[in-house]
């Protein structure tokens, strides 16, 4: 993602605001704490792998509370395995039977092949627990019904133009608050959103669209990924959208969803999406995903990049800036981050230094070598700033328990800075056909 805007931003920060944004967020916290996070944000849940992830969910105008039926298809991983652990914040227990706008989650039910299966939902752990004990090489198929008010995840509001909206927003283990998975990277599954919604509404989400119908006043949009994801970037988004096909790339559309008040300067920002997509394509390998939409939305970050559903603050399309390294950045994630992922939460610097390093370099094709000078030169005083204040801060960092401690210069600027001496120490052609290689080596898995 590109740096948070959960600092001291202006109002309407430009992408070198954001990124200024980042410096002092880096700065200011000497040094990083981690903090602690509910449920258990650094490992995967242990022996299981999920396959499959279907979401059916309803939104609606008059509550922010959700209806869901999650079929998860998971595979045993270990014959010693007790019960299936999924992360799903839960209600409050304090507040379990308070009224309905209680953020949180309340599971109804849990089946396999139509029968009930015990179940409990504690400490923000959905535990299921197995009609026979469970074998290595199992898969099972549970199916959960589940409803409430999200706290986070899925961030329901109103965009600056006063219009009701619904965008996912998980990274880094947000996921949990509004979708019943295993809530870490290293799980990665096919995914598809059924969302039922006010007629009224466009819905984006990762993948291709299977089906869209509207009966009266409500419409439903289908959304598939066959593409295995992790759950930081499965998403949907709900809002009044103008959409536009900027262009297409080896057979891939490239969109633009910005809101219709927006339509002229967001067709334009986004427009230039193709021409990256092409420059990443032709030096990196084959896109990976059925589609690439760019969406106006709303997320805590400058721009966050679910795949093949990248989502941008609403400000950053809409303020007629130049966000061409905005969009290069979030791009290049679809390559490392969200194909060729890392494998755990201390590594964050093979999502996000990649991506940074790669904005460089579409800035140095797209308009010289200056540009990439100047663009290492501020990344390099970045890093320096950054080192002076937190000289014990490892680039790979082990020692927290939150992923957003790590959210500072190391994984991004440092990160990009570790890729570029390589490229001088082994030579340009060489560094891309290493990239290449380690792309295709680690696509679709976690390295
Ligand atoms: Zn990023």
């Amino acid at each position: 993602m590109a740096t948070p805007l959960a600092c001291l931003c202006p109002p309407r920060p430009t992408w070198w605001a954001l990124l200024l944004c980042g410096v002092l967020l880096g700065a200011s916290a000497a040094p990083a704490v981690a903090q602690p996070t509910r449920g258990p944000a650094a490992k995967p849940q242990p022996g299981i792998d999920v396959q499959d992830y279907d979401f059916a969910l309803t939104l609606s105008d008059t509550t922010d509370r959700i209806e869901g039926t999650a079929t998860v298809r998971l595979r045993v991983t270990t014959d010693t395995l007790t019960a299936v652990r999924l992360d799903l914040i839960g209600r409050n227990q304090a507040q379990a039977t308070a009224p309905s706008q209680v953020p949180g989650m309340r599971v109804t039910s849990v089946t396999e092949e139509g029968a009930s299966v015990p179940y409990r939902h504690r400490n923000d752990i959905l535990r299921i627990d197995p009609a026979s004990d469970f074998k290595a090489g199992q898969t099972h198929t549970y199916r959960i019904r589940y409803s409430g008010t999200p706290a986070d995840g899925l961030i329901i509001g109103t965009n600056q133009h006063g219009d009701r909206t619904f965008f996912g927003d998980n990274w880094p283990n947000r996921a949990r608050h509004w979708l019943p998975v295993v809530d870490h990277l290293s799980d990665k599954a096919t995914v598809e959103f059924r969302v039922t919604a006010p007629s009224q509404y466009e819905i984006v989400g990762n993948g291709a669209l299977v089906n869209d119908s509207t009966t009266g006043d409500t419409r439903i949009m289908h959304w598939r990924s066959d593409v295995p994801l992790p759950p930081k970037v499965m998403v949907i988004g709900a809002a009044d959208f103008a959409v536009d096909t900027a262009g297409t790339v080896d057979g891939v559309p490239v969109q633009s969803w910005v809101y219709p008040e927006d339509r002229s300067t967001g067709f334009k920002d986004l427009g230039q999406a193709p021409s990256i997509l092409r420059f990443f394509e032709e030096n990196l390998g084959p896109y990976p995903y059925e589609k690439l939409a760019n969406v106006q939305s709303t997320t805590r970050y400058g721009g966050m990049e679910n795949a093949a559903a990248i989502f941008y603050s609403e400000d950053a399309v809409a303020d007629g800036e130049d966000d061409t390294p905005l969009l290069a950045h979030e791009i290049a994630h679809q390559w490392f981050g969200n194909t060729v992922t890392e494998a755990g939460w201390p590594h964050l610097w093979l999502s996000e230094g990649f991506a940074t390093y790669l904005t460089g370099l579409y800035l140095e094709h797209a308009r010289g070598e200056a540009a990439l000078s100047k663009y290492m030169t501020k990344a390099r005083q970045q890093v320096a700033k950054f080192h002076e204040q937190n000289p014990d801060e490892p680039l790979v960092d082990t020692t927290f328990s939150d992923p957003n401690a790590l959210l500072n210069t190391n994984p991004y600027q440092k990160g990009a800075w570790v890729l570029h001496m390589l490229r001088r120490e082994v030579g340009t052609d060489t560094f891309w056909a290493g990239l290449r290689a380690y792309y295709d080596r680690y696509r679709h898995q976690n390295a």
